[in-house]
């Protein structure tokens, strides 16, 4: 119908984009004219800048008003591959990376230096846009470490409201996870935890070697309507342990109607989890871990209970002075442990060490525990001197991840060497050397063209993320 209008040229033909001529009426022809090379169809290259510009500025009406005229321009770049995508991801302009994404923007797109808009985002600290990015990368690993994942909203305040906690135990919605000996019931699936249902549990907790642990309820705004509910409508979720033998739990609550299991290995086996599902294990399992090495008081001896739905034990004395003020005996530890990659003065090779015990190959950064009064900085410093003799100036902080083996932190740094000789204490490590970044990025990569026999860590380790992390560091960033 536009035909005529342009000189005898179709829209398709000025702008190859479909859905211009069938659902946009209100796009002004000239307009869309004097934006385009009208030979090419493409933009013309100060529109493009000025798209570019105010991308990278955040002019999130500027940038739907271009795009309105010349829809073209979304996947246009700059002489470095940039895209309005990676300019508006490097400063942290959410507005506009929505906008773009709203209007089907490519993700995946990669600059000159192999760096997507998620790369970018990760890498200039915009934790917000780098989610929205992450949304749909599709590589399961998402934007946040493994096991780190808040899927529950913990409802800390309930805790203590044992009358809510007993009403939502018996509701018919909540959730139960069920662990035997710290392995969750699995899936067949392997991907995902065992949900089961009060009837299914309810037997156990009457069981005294019984523990049931609080994890918090659904998130208010529904994954799935996108509509906000009330508190009384979010299922609540819990953990519970119980001392019965695996084959006979899974006989007692499932009647074997369905093919689940119990989780054989943790550090293999709870390592296969969708990102969700690890991150709601992460709690649980440190929590009930806590409570099988915790049964006794650390003050006085005497037995202790669970209380604040599996959030606190309370020793059963009551002249203890535990059970006066505030303990932190009496709650759930975390241990801190930092783990560092450490990068030579020159800036182009990294620090990895190797334990007796990893699989032939493999190499990892290097860690260890947060001693009392010590900073992360100081912890750093003195875990790299200690066990490869290198002495470490700045240290970074990156990211965190919780650990649930049982119940650490580990605090991911980036630091900077000044010295390079190495010196092995093997009773810690058996070997650490400098590796190229080149072999870094081909080990992580992958690729049957590799020469090197680097092996790193899976990707749901910090280690990894460390590693991806330093490589996507250019100076085009
Ligand atoms: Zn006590």
């Amino acid at each position: 119908m536009l035909r005529g209008r342009t000189n005898g040229c179709t829209l398709e033909r000025i702008l190859p984009l479909r859905h211009l001529c069938t659902n946009r009426a209100d796009v002004n022809l000239s307009q869309v004219i004097f934006f385009t090379n009208r030979m090419s169809g493409t933009p013309k290259e100060e529109v493009v800048a000025k798209f570019l510009d105010a991308s990278s500025r955040g002019n999130e009406a500027e940038v739907t008003s271009l795009l309105s005229a010349v829809p073209s321009l979304l996947e246009q770049t700059d002489s470095r591959g940039w895209t309005a995508l990676m300019l508006a991801a490097r400063s942290g302009h959410t507005a506009v990376v929505q906008t773009l994404l709203r209007h089907g923007c490519d993700r995946s797109r990669v600059n000159s230096s192999g760096q997507t808009a998620s790369d970018v985002a990760k890498f200039w600290g915009h934790q917000h846009v780098s989610v929205l990015l992450g949304e749909e990368d599709g590589d399961g690993v998402g934007l946040e470490n493994y096991f780190g994942a808040e899927p529950l909203d913990r409802l800390s305040a309930k805790r203590t409201d044992a009358a809510w906690l007993e009403d939502r135990k018996k509701h018919p919605g909540s959730v139960f996870l069920l662990f035997s000996d710290l392995s969750p019931m699995l899936h067949h699936d392997q991907q995902h935890l065992c949900r089961l249902g009060y009837e299914a549990i309810k037997d156990l907790l009457e069981k005294p070697d019984s523990l049931l642990v609080f994890l918090g309820v659904e998130k208010r705004r529904s994954s799935t309507t996108g509509s906000e509910r009330a508190l009384e409508e979010l299922p609540a979720w819990f953990a519970i342990s119980s001392g019965e033998d695996g084959a006979a739990l899974l006989a007692r609550c499932l009647h074997g109607e369905r093919k689940c299991s119990f989780a054989s290995s943790p550090h293999r086996d709870l390592l296969n989890l969708s990102d969700e599902d690890a991150g709601v294990l992460a709690p649980a399992r440190a929590l009930l871990a806590w409570h099988r090495r915790y049964a006794f008081c650390s003050t006085c001896g005497s037995a202790t209970v669970s209380e604040e739905g599996g959030h606190k034990r309370r020793c059963c004395k009551q002249q203890c002075p535990s059970n006066r003020g505030v303990h932190n005996t009496c709650y759930p530890r975390t241990d801190p442990v930092v783990i560092m990659l450490v990068v030579h003065p020159g800036g182009n090779q990294c620090l990895l060490g190797r334990k007796s015990v990893f699989p032939a190959g493999m190499f990892s950064c290097l860690a260890g525990f947060v001693e009392p009064g010590e900073t992360l900085e100081a912890a750093a410093r003195r875990e790299v001197c200690e066990e490869s003799g290198v002495r470490v100036g700045a240290v970074r902080y990156v990211s965190c991840q919780p650990w649930p083996m049982p119940s650490q932190l580990m605090i991911g740094c980036h630091c900077v060497a000044v010295t390079t000789d190495i010196s092995v204490d093997r009773s810690e490590i058996e070997e650490a050397r400098w590796f190229p970044r080149q072999e870094v990025m081909e080990a992580l990569l992958g690729g049957e063209s590799r020469q090197s026999g680097l092996i790193l860590p899976p990707k749901q380790t910090i280690a990894h993320q460390l590693l991806r992390h330093w490589i996507s560091k250019a100076a085009n960033l």
